[in-house]
């Protein structure tokens, strides 16, 4: 399997192949996603068992534009609205009332009555869904329950045997810059919840929409939102969080100023300056290289539970889960 610069000639072929039912790897601002057509039942099927994904864990639908958007749900509230104006394109994803008449494949929403939408913020991917002009589900192109992809690199070294060369491609677009999956927020319930964290904070005093949130949702066993399960986004290595310095035999994984003392070979620094924007983009990345060097026990300094380390803290609760 190669991986192909995103010129627009190769958006082009790209988009061909997906129109085929083929499968694309492409870059959005969040993690890389691997694209198929949402309305393509073999493709999604397909993209389920090259991830090693779980059925019952319904995928993200990618749109162009909010005309996509109405031609697959009904009874967008009035708060969603806002959000879709003020946030999309953007690291948001919508839970929203599934339309009857539309043809996104059932399996892409694990025969739910709802669908998962957003419009990434990456030229690449609202490139390939301009040409392309019809929904894509885009769970992102890693392994199930193992670090997401920050680069293409990743997504060949995790799917790379499983895709085919002649139906499938990864698109390079660079390191994505956010670094963290999107926000998932339900608006098919009683009230506006975050299923999960990720790369748009919404507080509780968001100017738009008043969300609840899950309870302690990283440590659920029995997930809400199926997908939602505790162990996910993990290395091999084991991780201590919150650590203050590292034991004997752990690598240090630093946020801000590293303790004295540490050498150079068994220390990464998420941010020097303490810059959770940062941290959020390497942390998959510099997680993925530790596992590259078959290091075993990783301990992570602290991260401030706030603004995007809310997302960041989620991801290390669930990576440290065995
Ligand atoms: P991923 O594709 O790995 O970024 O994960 C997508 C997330 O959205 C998972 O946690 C899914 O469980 C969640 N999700 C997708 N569709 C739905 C839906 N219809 N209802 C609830 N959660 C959903
Ligand atoms: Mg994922």
């Amino acid at each position: 399997m190669k991986i192909y610069k995103a010129t627009v000639k190769n958006i082009n072929i790209a988009a061909k192949l997906l129109l085929k039912g083929g499968i694309v790897s492409f870059p959005t601002e969040t993690v890389y996603g691997l694209g198929a057509l949402a309305c393509n039942k073999e493709a999604i099927e397909r993209v389920y068992k090259v991830k090693g994904r779980p059925k019952n864990n319904p995928l993200i639908v990618h749109v162009y534009n909010l005309e996509q958007i109405l031609s697959i749900t009904e009874n967008i509230p009035n708060e969603a609205y806002k959000l879709i104006r003020k946030y999309w394109p953007g690291p948001l994803t919508l839970i929203l009332k599934y339309k009857n008449s539309s043809n996104i494949s059932s399996i892409a929403r694990a025969n739910l009555k709802t669908v998962a939408v957003r419009i990434p913020n990456h030229p690449v991917a609202l490139k390939l869904l301009k040409v392309v002009n019809q929904p894509l589900i885009a769970p992102s192109a890693n392994i199930s329950e193992h670090l997401s992809p920050t680069k293409a690199s990743h997504v060949l070294k995790d799917l790379g045997n499983n895709l085919n060369e002649k139906k499938d491609m990864i698109l390079d677009g660079g390191s994505t810059s956010i670094g963290i999956e999107s926000t998932v927020i339900d608006f098919t319930g009683n009230k506006p919840t975050v299923l999960r964290p990720g790369g748009l904070n919404i507080t509780p005093t968001n100017k738009y929409v008043k969300v609840s949130y899950i309870e302690s949702n990283a440590n659920n066993t029995t997930p809400i939102s199926p997908g939602l399960f505790k162990k996910h986004y993990a290395p091999n290595a084991s991780l201590r969080l919150n650590a203050k310095f590292p034991l004997k035999g752990e690598v240090w994984l630093g946020f801000g100023k590293d303790p004295k003392n540490i050498d150079n070979f068994t220390k990464m620094n998420l941010s020097l300056t303490a810059d959770l924007d940062e941290a959020a983009m390497n942390l998959f990345a510099m997680l993925r290289l530790l596992d590259k060097k078959n290091i075993k026990k990783i301990a992570i300094k602290e991260i401030p539970n706030k603004k995007i380390g809310i997302a960041i803290n989620d991801r290390l609760i669930r990576g440290s889960s065995k």
